[in-house]
């Protein structure tokens, strides 16, 4: 199926096409009719699939229709309440990574169609934010705590909100960001479409979405635990005390080219990137300590090329989206099995290949079961040739997983703009 299949208008498919998409994903192709014939809609589709794509392409159109530019609604740039020019559309997600990549794809999607796209999120200052506010924004991305911020002193104006996208629903609700979603909720006007999208759709989800949407269509495209197609996957057993030095010897004898490394706190990753820059081995840290233009610039360096490495954090790994990631190392395994596989699935994107290391201390043996039952096999075990170890930890070889039946994520060949 084709985009203008799909029922986008011009402007928008020319975007699309200058966005280099060639055919829509799974998730589009499902997503975009239903959203653009009004429905409110329940999506189960983690990061990589093109789910932004999904919602902001018919978000655009539709408020072209109803109220962008051209149309007679309230988001023209004339003032709604209190003089501010009132926001058509509300994507609330919960990291600022994620909110600048999909304000990223917001602007390149409506390059055409010329609707105002603005990210308001903590950690930068309020004044440029603002300005952009005050000139009127059709579309708005936001993390909920800023977006309260912003409210209540008045320089947003909510009333008009025709369309409502919750993004990464699992994720506000495991960041304790629910309240403040519920805040934001009770702000908007009850007639409007809703979109949650999540990569998990957990009992816990299903029981805040049930109150938000109005007889919702579902759309999925995979389970979340599902490995993404292409990732050779491995464990390294050894012992906590000889970690680093296993990573670095990996880092130096092996052909690791852009590497993301996962640990389990942000202290964690903090030491771990003091000891690659003793050994000379270019690399750094991201995580929620690191101010939000910390934070930036190691993403930036991390894409540029200026580091080899980039350790991090689950919370805001969530929202990298870097291309040609050669490999994904769980320097600590993940206390939650599913989030193994959206670290895992940060390389092999692009339809590239990619390879995800996991070491396995003594005392992970139960992360690393609960792993491998989610993927339903054992994981092969390996040694690193020449590494010297203090002790040997084998993982019982029967280890047998009960297979689930094998469902795949999209992962076709994408070309980007960057
Ligand atoms: P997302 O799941 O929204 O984070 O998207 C993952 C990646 O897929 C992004 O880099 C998008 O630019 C890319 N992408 C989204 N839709 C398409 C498409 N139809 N064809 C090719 N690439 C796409």
């Amino acid at each position: 199926m084709s985009f203008a299949e799909l029922g986008l208008e011009p402007g928008l498919l020319r975007a699309v096409q200058s966005l280099g998409y060639t055919d829509p994903t799974p998730i589009q192709e499902q997503a975009i009719p239903l959203a653009l014939a009004g429905r409110d809609l329940l999506g189960c589709a983690q990061t990589g699939t093109g789910k932004t794509a999904a919602f902001i392409l018919p978000a655009l159109q539709l408020m072209g229709r109803t109220s962008g530019p051209g149309g007679q609604g309230g988001t023209d740039g004339r003032p709604g309440h209190g003089g501010r020019p009132p926001v058509g559309t509300l994507v609330v997600t919960p990291t600022r990574e994620l909110a600048g990549q999909i304000e990223e794809v917001a602007v390149a999607c409506s390059k055409y169609t010329g609707q105002r796209i603005a990210a308001v999120y903590g950690g930068v200052g309020y004044d440029p934010q603002i300005r952009k506010l005050r000139r009127g924004v059709d579309l708005l991305v936001a993390t909920p705590g800023r977006l309260l911020d912003l409210v209540q002193r008045g320089d947003v104006d909510l009333s008009h909100v025709e369309i409502l996208v919750l993004d990464e629903a699992d994720r506000m609700l495991d960041m304790g960001f629910w309240p403040d979603v519920r805040r934001i909720l009770a702000l908007l006007p009850p007639k409007r479409q809703n979109m949650l999208f999540s990569a998990t759709l957990t009992s816990d989800v299903m029981r805040v979405a049930g109150p938000t949407l109005s007889d919702p269509a579902r759309v999925e495209v995979a389970p979340s635990a599902t490995p993404v197609e292409g990732v050779s996957q491995a464990v390294y057993p050894v012992a906590e005390a000889q970690k680093i030095d296993l990573l670095v010897r990996l880092l130096e004898e092996e052909k690791l080219d852009r590497v993301l490394v996962f640990t389990r706190t942000k202290h964690r990753a903090d030491r771990v990137c003091r000891h690659l820059e003793r050994s000379r081995i270019k690399g750094t840290a991201i995580h929620s300590n690191r101010t939000q233009s910390q934070r930036q610039r190691a993403l930036d360096g991390f894409k540029d090329g200026t580091y080899r490495v980039l350790v991090a954090t689950d919370i805001v790994a969530r929202g990298i989206d870097v291309d040609s990631i050669s490999h994904v190392i769980n320097y600590d395994l993940p206390s939650q099995a599913q989030d193994y596989v959206h670290r895992i699935g940060r390389t092999a994107r692009a339809g590239a290949s990619g390879t995800a290391i996991s070491f396995l201390a003594a005392e992970q043996a139960n992360e690393l079961r609960e792993i491998e039952l989610m993927l339903g096999e054992p994981l092969p075990c390996r040694d690193l040739e020449g590494f010297t170890y203090m002790q040997r930890l084998i993982p019982n070889p029967d280890r047998t997983a009960k297979k689930p039946k094998p469902r795949l994520v999209y992962n076709g060949s994408r070309r980007r703009r960057r």
